[in-house]
């Protein structure tokens, strides 16, 4: 019998999901999934259990390798220009080489530490333990030497004033008398007591007639969960299955079972694949909410029951953040909640953090506000948030930039 390998010379290949250490590549003319030949040393010796199954990203379905190591199949070793994929800004991963480079500094580190072991193995504990930092600090500076001679990834982000000035957001200039000695964040003199930048601003805001409550993302987490868990824990999509995980109000409960939730969440929740193949069941859900949206306080109050497991699951689960979402039902029009739902639904996982700080509200108005503290920096959820709400989310919104003021 003939293989797809034999008569394919897999000319254009996808990769199946970026942020694998041993990639999966699909060929599009033949189908067949395989890995790249450079990858085949590091992935025999360390990761022989990732080589049978990949996970596509967009889907989170679990696609067999059909083909195994193929010469030239990577953009690196095709001479292709190479797509940057960091990773997220979390700890220890602070630096942009970290980020960008995430993967190669695994593979040499892991290698360095590998070999020391191998060379070494008598060592003590202790040894040992010193010998991996020491191989940590030697991979890093070895992926620095080479980005700096020939970097891999274009590294450049635009910065706060780019993305401020690009997108034309509003700026709001404030300034305030800085503390010497802040403590807990609280970092502003006011009225003779030491409050945080968000307060400071709420009481600017609140000086002008503004109503404001604190927001960040949670809110919309809870609004997300309470409007769609029918949606989402719709029990004839084939791919729900049961979930279990440790309730999120109950840590001090000695109870081990009562700890846990099991509940319904569909395999490729939060990705754009989930948005891509429930299509027609979004549509016609959200039409049904569009529908009803003179009700949908009433709906809301109705669905927080039944929404409780999605919530648990979401982080969504406090009294607080209900009422905040609550709220924004009472400020914003039917349609923008409707139209935040769906942005939502689009891609979750990339698009529930980096709401902003606050939400000032008076009459039929309402702004989205960003508090910057004088040297605090826009992340990178936050960028991502600015960017898609002047794409497609048309929230009013505007940053609050804190200057210290001389004395
Ligand atoms: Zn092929
Ligand atoms: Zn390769």
């Amino acid at each position: 019998m003939q293989t797809a390998n034999e008569v394919c010379a897999h000319a254009k290949v996808e990769c199946l999901n970026q942020h694998e250490l041993i990639r999966k590549y699909r060929c599009l003319s033949c189908g067949a999934v395989m890995m790249c030949r450079c990858d085949e040393k590091f992935g025999r010796r360390f990761l022989s259990h990732q080589l049978d199954v990949g996970t596509e990203l967009k889907t989170q379905r679990r696609v067999p390798v059909t083909h195994g190591f193929q010469p030239n199949i990577c953009a690196e070793c095709r001479n292709e220009p190479l797509e940057a994929h960091p990773a997220a800004q979390i700890y220890g991963r602070t630096t942009k080489i970290k980020r960008y480079y995430w993967r190669e500094l695994f593979f040499e580190e892991t290698t360095l530490a590998a070999d020391w072991d191998e060379q070494n193995p008598n060592a003590t504990t202790n040894e040992r333990l010193a010998a991996h930092n020491a191989t940590k600090e030697a991979a890093l500076k070895k992926i620095k030497e080479l980005h700096k001679k020939s970097p891999k990834y274009d590294m450049s982000e635009p910065s706060q004033a780019e993305i401020i000035k690009e997108q034309n957001i509003g700026v709001l200039d404030l300034y305030a008398q800085y503390t010497d000695k802040p403590e807990k964040g609280k970092a502003i003199l006011w009225d003779g007591k030491a409050i945080s930048p968000e307060e400071f601003v709420c009481q600017h805001l609140k000086s002008e007639g503004w109503c404001v409550e604190k927001l960040e993302s949670t809110p919309l987490h809870a609004l997300f969960g309470v409007f769609l868990w029918l949606l989402i824990q719709d029990v004839t999509d084939p791919m729900n299955r049961i979930v279990c995980f440790g309730r999120r109000d109950n840590w001090s409960n000695s109870k081990f079972d009562v700890n846990l939730i099991q509940t319904f969440l569909p395999e490729d929740f939060g990705c754009e694949g989930y948005a891509q193949r429930r299509e027609a069941e979004i549509t016609e859900h959200l039409n049904w909410i569009s529908e009803h949206k003179d009700d949908l306080i009433w709906l809301f109050d109705y669905w927080i029951g039944g929404s409780s497991d999605l919530r648990q699951y979401l982080w969504a689960h406090r009294a607080e953040d209900l009422n905040k979402a609550r709220l924004l039902l009472t400020i914003m029009e039917p349609m923008k909640i409707i139209e935040i739902l769906q942005y939502l639904l689009n891609d979750y996982w990339h698009h529930y953090l980096g709401w902003p700080d606050l939400i000032a509200y008076r009459e039929d108005d309402y702004l989205l506000v960003e508090v910057k503290s004088s040297n605090d920096k826009l992340s990178n959820d936050q960028k991502r948030w600015i960017i898609n709400n002047r794409n497609c989310l048309h929230l009013p919104f505007a940053i609050a930039k804190l200057h210290k003021m001389s004395t």
